[in-house]
């Protein structure tokens, strides 16, 4: 391969080009330290400002009050799945999950591991995870309600935030968090692993709301309570410093180039009607999620066939559009276009896909 590719992979995916321009230019002398970035002490002055402005940043782009606190922890979305109910949902109360699919369907099942009550209001299961249940009655007296703003896998996405009359929503963002502007307000918690929307793999951002902190059990690990974060500003060991240190770039980019949360919306939605426009005008291809419950973020697709879906791909890839498969567990086709996936990669994708019909419907 010559050159860069478009990338339209769903986890670690596409980041944005002057990001990694950056991480090149100053990888061997950090900031005039004489060291890169990932051999600076994490204590130093230099790496402080890094963890500082991307929290600041987080800040700005989210709106958030002082009432939040921003952390980065590791271990994943994945990990938080088992951190949320060990330190929010306490003896004697049940919290409530919507399970919109496979990473929602993971998230209730550490739950049910730690043997604490749990509660599915809705779930979309009955259709194959293809759309968002609407009317959902939320528990009065839950601890939480968890969602998944973006199902990466299946392709749909909250395209409103549900009204849970003043329970806290705890919600999962990792595939689409910095993509749109909303309010925080109503969210306790929510967490984000990194690699799809806000940088490398191995930094979780986590936002919470002070009030949840109180709720906390005072026994719990040392590194698997939220109340440790916070009280070292994410830092009582080793944090993930490169990740970081790449979060913070793609955070400037995102204010600094992009222009913020309400730009970036903008673009996001014009790239995503691009590829939904093409796959409703075309016999040959045909979306997998229900209209109104689309993901602006994943594009989920089948072909007529299996067998023109795995030659969909191979010749894609030789046209320099790579990651255009289907997750492992459904098949079919998808392209993930996150916040570094530039409108021309979209473009260069749907004559692609016209030209593929044309040669194949
Ligand atoms: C990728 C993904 C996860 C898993 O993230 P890890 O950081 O690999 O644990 C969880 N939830 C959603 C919505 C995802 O897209």
């Amino acid at each position: 391969m010559k050159g860069r590719i478009h990338n339209f992979n769903a986890g670690p995916a596409a980041h944005p080009l002057p990001v990694l321009e950056k991480i090149q230019a100053e990888f061997l002398n950090f900031k005039g330290s004489g060291m890169s970035v990932i051999e600076v002490s994490h204590r130093s002055k230099r790496f402080d400002e890094v963890i500082q402005d991307a929290t600041a940043r987080v800040r700005r782009l989210l709106k958030l009050d002082e009432n939040f606190h921003v952390l980065f922890l590791q271990g994943g979305a994945s990990l938080q799945f088992s951190m949320i109910p060990m330190n929010l949902l306490p003896a004697g109360q049940s919290a409530d999950y919507v399970n919109t699919g496979t990473w929602a369907t993971k998230a209730i099942k550490e739950c049910m591991i730690q043997r604490k009550p749990v509660k599915v209001v809705a779930s979309s299961e009955d259709k194959g995870f293809s759309y968002i249940p609407k009317e959902i009655s939320f528990s009065p007296d839950a601890a939480y309600a968890h969602i998944t703003s973006n199902n990466t896998i299946k392709g749909t996405q909250w395209a409103s935030f549900p009204d849970t009359g003043g329970i806290p929503l705890v919600c999962d963002m990792s595939s689409d968090i910095m993509s749109r502007p909303f309010d925080v307000a109503p969210f306790g918690l929510i967490y984000a692993g990194a690699q799809k929307n806000l940088g490398p793999a191995g930094a979780t951002l986590v936002v919470i709301r002070d009030d949840m902190l109180e709720r906390v059990p005072q026994n719990l690990p040392t590194m698997l309570k939220y109340p440790t974060y916070v009280e070292y500003n994410s830092m009582f060991n080793t944090p993930p410093c490169f990740a970081v240190y790449a979060i913070q770039l793609v955070l400037r980019w995102l204010e600094e180039t992009v222009g913020g949360l309400d730009r970036m919306e903008q673009i996001n939605r014009e790239k995503a009607n691009l590829l939904y426009r093409t796959i409703d005008r075309s016999e040959f291809y045909r979306g997998t999620a229900e209209k109104e419950s689309r993901s602006m973020m994943n594009v989920t697709f089948r072909l007529p066939t299996d067998e023109l879906e795995r030659q969909f791909v191979q010749e894609a890839f030789e046209h320099s559009l790579s990651g255009l498969k289907g997750h492992r567990s459904v098949g079919g086709c998808r392209a993930s276009i996150y916040n570094a996936t530039s409108l021309e990669a979209v473009q260069a994708l749907t004559d692609f896909m016209k030209e593929f019909a044309g040669k194949n419907g």
